[in-house]
């Protein structure tokens, strides 16, 4: 009997991931996604808590009220700039439990022998295996997104062989585990194994620098997808072999459109610090390069006369608005704009800010209107005929080095092409370096004027000057 609902009620849940996920690729539609994932999500806890397996109540309830307290809490607290490590904290978790739950597996005493117990312990050892790549992986990658560890990339000598002497060795220990003659054997081989991955994952993040980190990101968000499909074969559970690889395949394919994004081969960052490109130049030690020329100064009130007669406006948005919490003011300064009759446009760039989608979530809690958010690909051919662009707190996505230096260690990453519009305000605190560490000689250049302080500061006294 249940076997039957629950079945039934996992084709209802799956369904309904998938439609979350349809849902969540376009931002009208994403509070619908959240919806959909939200009941799957109880369908698929109300499922557990049915399964007559089910020994304590007690355990199973007053964990299940410790996970959603402490959801709720980081959920409520975190500050929109604390999402990256939020979200890359998450991985880690879901990492951990396959490594928890494959040990568990493989120590409970099991009825299975022949062929099944050797598929059995397959998906124990490859459930470990990811879980534990994931795990240390996106703890690492939680460290350097909230500057814990410095960005630039640890480069040891000889790590390609490193890697393949620590993959090398993790099949061999697979073989041991599979041959094990005493059930003590076996858990050597796991143990050691389990070790050597968590070591792999600390070193391919600590491999990868600079900007290639949106790609490590969305490549251990589709790890963490891939050790739930494990566990879910591990625990014969359909719904978290089908969300596993939903995640799994969602994430592989982000992460492909984020290398495309960047320029930069996917292989090579899923390998962890291969080849140079943005990688290999990481983020300059002080955030300081050495200036190229002088700069523009410009005021909050001259800035808001520049925009007054302005008739067409781009706003670019980057981590420097998330961090000042600018978004708000901004999307009051566009309504006054097109009040006036002007065309307010906002630009994004597939890596703006710390994670995939960072600015879209921004302006959408603004409340800023989808029909004037724009692409990179779809605004990037009207800068020419764009009187202002007002850059907030972005540098390496405007850095126009990217494209005209080949030296430089973001040559080839695509770029929003401000420079070719008529006057380009560019608002940050400093002459500090972006993520990537990198000069940026749009702010030499000479339609560049440069409006310096704390972005939402700024944009309240341009906001002033325009009522
Ligand atoms: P950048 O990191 O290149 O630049 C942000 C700029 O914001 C800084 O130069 C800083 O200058 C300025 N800033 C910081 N605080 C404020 C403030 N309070 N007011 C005004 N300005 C401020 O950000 P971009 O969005 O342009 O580019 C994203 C970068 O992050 C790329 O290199 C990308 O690869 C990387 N990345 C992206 C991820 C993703 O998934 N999207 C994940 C991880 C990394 P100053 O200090 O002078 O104010």
């Amino acid at each position: 009997m249940f076997e039957g609902i629950s079945v039934a009620l996992y084709l209802g849940a799956s369904i309904l991931f998938i439609l979350s996920l349809g849902g969540l690729s376009n931002q009208e539609s994403s509070r619908r996604g959240n919806l959909y994932g939200i009941v799957g999500m109880s369908v698929a806890l109300l499922v557990t808590v049915l399964n007559p397996l089910v020994v304590s109540y007690g355990v199973l309830f007053s964990t299940m009220f410790a996970g959603a307290l402490i959801g709720t809490l980081l959920a409520k607290r975190v500050q929109m700039t604390a999402m990256p490590e939020l979200v890359a904290m998450l991985h880690s978790f879901v990492g951990l439990a396959a490594v928890l739950v494959g040990f568990n597996n493989f120590l409970e005493p099991g009825v299975l022998v022949g062929a099944e117990k050797v598929i059995h312990e397959i998906e124990v050892y490859l459930g470990i295996l990811i879980g534990a790549v994931t795990f240390s992986g996106s703890i690492i990658a939680f460290a350097k997104l909230n500057g814990k560890i410095g960005g630039k990339p640890l480069t040891l000598p000889g790590r390609h062989w490193l890697n393949l002497a620590i993959a090398v060795t993790c099949l061999g220990l697979g073989y041991r585990f599979l041959s094990a003659g005493t059930p003590g054997d076996a858990v050597i081989a796991l143990g050691a194994m389990t070790v050597l991955a968590l070591l792999f994952g600390v070193h391919m993040v600590m491999a990868i620098g600079g900007a290639d980190m949106p790609v490590v990101v969305s490549m251990l968000n589709s790890y963490s997808g891939w050790a739930a499909a494990a566990t879910g074969f591990m625990l014969h559970n359909n719904l978290l072999i089908v969300t596993g690889a939903l995640v799994g395949s969602s994430g592989a394919i982000l992460s492909y459109i984020m290398c495309a994004a960047m320029n930069r081969q996917f292989l090579s960052v899923i390998a962890g610090g291969f080849g140079g490109g943005l990688g290999a130049a990481g983020p300059s030690p002080a955030g300081v390069a050495t200036p190229q020329g002088e700069v523009t100064p410009i005021s909050a009130a001259e800035t808001a006369d520049l925009l007054s007669a302005a008739r067409n406006v781009v706003v670019v948005p980057g981590y420097g608005m998330a961090v000042a919490h600018a978004q708000h003011i901004l999307f009051e300064i566009s309504t006054i704009l097109k009040k006036k009759g002007c065309n307010v446009r906002f630009a994004i760039h597939p890596v703006a800010g710390r994670m995939p989608g960072h600015m879209n979530v921004l302006l959408a809690e603004a409340k800023v209107p989808y029909d004037i958010v724009f692409e990179m690909d779809e605004i990037n051919a009207d800068f020419p005929d764009v009187d202002v662009v007002v850059v907030i707190g972005a540098n390496d996505i405007v850095n126009p080095a990217a494209l005209e230096d080949p030296g430089s260690p973001i040559a080839g990453m695509p770029v929003l092409e401000v420079w070719k519009a008529r006057t380009v305000i560019v608002s940050k605190r400093s002459m500090a370096t972006g993520y990537a560490g990198v000069d940026n000689p749009l702010f030499y250049k000479e339609n560049t004027r440069m409006l310096f302080g704390d972005a939402k500061t700024m944009m309240d006294e341009v906001l002033k000057g325009l009522v």
